[in-house]
């Protein structure tokens, strides 16, 4: 027998015998035009698209892996060390061909971006030598740079690329056992950023860009039901403005098909549709006339468009009636889309400001979080999508890296005075192993991969909620950087959002919102203080935005915070009202410097150092409020 039909036996008894018999009639089908064809190999090939199309296969071997997940990671560190044993790096540490997990921590230290940078910059300039990995690095990724200012640099590779596909495979496998979509299309925000030749001719680009440009991408994609109903010109294209204008404009058209609506971040998702509560009455006129706005100006994106935008006043007057009978554009997005099943995105983290907004567009359609990764590589997929964004874990995949945590405290009895403690956070212990981690605990993420990061520190703090099988489920808590702090206070991005999801609440009162917001520590002032910008969605009282004012203050319970408000050894917070659309300028500037739009965080904090987004924000204040809470 050949290797096709060994595949294809193991492929076929595994099936249910109705799904069988449609299987061999259709497998008989294809192998009479094969061979008349003589073309073995496609049929090789065919079964394997086949195989990828068994979400329960998926599923199996998601809790194969995960049932020892010790072995498996042992197995994984061995494989990247095998691969890579002859990387300058890994020979620099001593490990002499080792590959055991003892060993490698004991000649491994744990590095940060900082460390690897020189080595990462010598890829990119075009050193041939193996420098991070043993096979050479041929495409950067660039972080959203949103941490500091600007993008860095990581490498990319096929494993990388093969482990996303494996992430997409998984959470798809299960949110379809919960959420099933039928055949159709999504209505996908994805954009791809421009991408560059590094010095020594490496392509470079953000990591969704990356991985759009791959021509796995779509065959995955095809394989979980997730095509676009957008052509690749509108995803490529030079100009995310004229892209985004095309998403919706295809959303439409294809209104019937759509089954679920994504962007990598919930916040492009709500950008489009804010986008689309400024544009849809030329969508209308667009669909009515069958000619394409002015607006998209790019030729590859308009000649694309044409083949698909003809009159249609029906469809133009259906979509016109569903807006008009809106009430403040609540559930626009079931009235646009009928067909859809539900929203995905990342909505956690420093998402999760958006989704009161999100809910509102989205009606009853259900939130479902997509998984935890970074540029520099997937942690963990969401097995979970029944839980609502707010409490979404992420399995951590054991095969596709190898993954250590430090324990940011001692245990669970403790949390309540750690949170008041202002070393939270600072307390460092050894890292332990991916299965070794504790319910209830926090850790930060440290992450070998296969492409030469080697204990590499993420910054992520995670906190563990339970296990599937051995691997944890891990929530994500917030990036570990502590963003605010003047002396001996300490506030992150999360204690940010708890007090500015407060201090709103007396917006809502006035049916006004918060639309984005950041932050900055103001060391010009004597004591310094904190300062609060926000963006909100219409003219807010003076009273009310006082009242603001002292509720963010008092908000941040930090008990270092607390203590230096009392006694003045922090200044009054500072609330300072930015102009509409400030925000918007914020990310222009981001996509100026090369993120993606699709990757885009909004900075929480900005930092001294970030002075053009400083800029933008300061030279947009409106108004300005100090509290009088202390
Ligand atoms: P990037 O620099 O664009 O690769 O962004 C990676 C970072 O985005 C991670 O280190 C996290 O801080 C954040 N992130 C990624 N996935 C999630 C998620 N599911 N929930 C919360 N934050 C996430």
């Amino acid at each position: 027998m050949c290797a096709g039909c060994i595949r294809f036996n193991a492929f076929f008894l595994n099936k249910s015998s109705s799904h069988r018999s449609v299987i061999a009639f259709y497998i008989i089908l294809q192998i009479v035009l094969l061979c008349q064809l003589g073309c073995s190999q496609s049929f090789v090939r065919m079964l394997e698209k086949m195989e990828e199309f068994d979400p329960e296969k998926v599923i199996e071997e998601f809790e194969a892996i995960t049932r020892d997940a010790g072995k498996v990671q042992r197995e994984t560190l061995k494989k990247i060390l095998e691969e890579n044993g002859s990387a300058e790096y890994l020979q620099s540490l001593g490990l002499n061909g080792r590959t055991d997990p003892e060993s490698f921590k004991t000649c491994v230290p744990l590095v940060t971006h900082k460390e690897l940078e020189p080595y990462i910059h010598r890829i990119a300039d075009g050193d041939p030598s193996p420098i991070l990995t043993g096979k050479p690095i041929t495409t950067i990724s660039l972080s959203s740079g949103t941490t500091q200012g600007k993008p860095k640099f990581v490498p990319f590779n096929d494993e990388l690329m093969e482990s996303t596909m494996q992430i997409y495979r998984t959470s798809f496998a299960f949110r379809n056992r919960e959420f099933p979509i039928g055949n159709g299309k999504g209505l996908q925000f994805i954009y791809s950023s421009k991408q560059f030749q590094t010095k020594g001719g490496l392509a470079a680009g953000t990591a969704t860009t990356n991985v759009y440009r791959n021509s796995q991408f779509k065959e995955t994609m095809k394989a979980i039901q997730s095509q676009s109903c957008c052509p690749d010109e509108v995803i490529f294209g030079p100009d995310f403005h004229q892209s985004l204008y095309c998403h919706l404009l295809c959303g439409l058209i294809f209104r019937d098909e759509v089954q679920f609506v994504f962007s990598t971040f919930a916040h492009s998702i709500l950008h489009a549709f804010r986008t689309f509560e400024q544009v849809w009455e030329e969508l209308c006129t667009d669909i009515r006339e069958g000619v394409l706005s002015n607006r998209v100006s790019a030729p590859s994106i308009r000649a694309a468009m044409s083949k698909l935008l003809k009159p249609n006043p029906e469809l133009a007057d259906l979509v016109y009636k569903k807006i008009t009978g809106l009430s403040n554009w609540y559930r626009l997005i079931p009235e646009l889309f009928p067909n859809a099943k539900y929203i995905y995105g990342i909505m956690t983290g420093s998402m999760e400001p958006y989704l009161r907004k999100l809910r509102h567009y989205a009606g009853e359609l259900p939130l479902l979080s997509a998984d935890y990764g970074s540029s520099e590589g997937w942690i963990g997929a969401n097995v979970n999508p029944k839980l609502p964004p707010e409490s979404a874990t992420f399995a951590v995949l054991p095969n596709i890296g190898f993954f250590e945590f430090i324990p940011l405290k001692h245990n669970i009895e403790d949390q309540d005075q750690n949170q008041m403690d202002p070393s939270f956070f600072q307390i460092e212990h050894e890292p332990v192993d991916l299965t070794e981690v504790k319910i209830g605990e926090d850790y930060e993420i440290i992450v070998t991969n296969f492409a030469g990061l080697y204990r590499y520190k993420l910054g992520d703090v995670v906190k563990v909620m339970g296990f599937h099988n051995s691997t944890p489920e891990l929530k994500f808590v917030c990036r570990r950087n502590l963003l605010l702090t003047i002396n001996i206070d300490k506030n992150t991005e999360k204690d940010l959002q708890l007090a500015v999801e407060e201090a709103s609440k007396l917006l809502g009162e006035e049916k006004l919102e918060v639309v984005d917001y950041s932050s900055h520590v103001d060391s010009s002032t004597d004591p310094g203080h904190y300062v609060i910008f926000w963006e909100i969605s219409g003219e807010a009282g003076e009273e009310v935005l006082k009242e603001c004012c002292n509720c963010l203050d008092r908000s941040f319970i930090d008990a270092g915070y607390v203590s230096s408000r009392k006694v003045n050894a922090i200044g009054a917070l500072e609330l300072r009202v930015v102009r509409r659309g400030t925000f918007q300028k914020i990310l222009d500037h981001y996509l100026g410097l090369g993120s993606a739009l699709s990757q885009f965080k909004t900075p929480r904090c900005v930092g001294p150092t970030n002075n053009l987004v400083l800029q933008i924000l300061c030279g947009n204040v409106v108004e300005s409020y100090f509290s009088t809470a202390f």
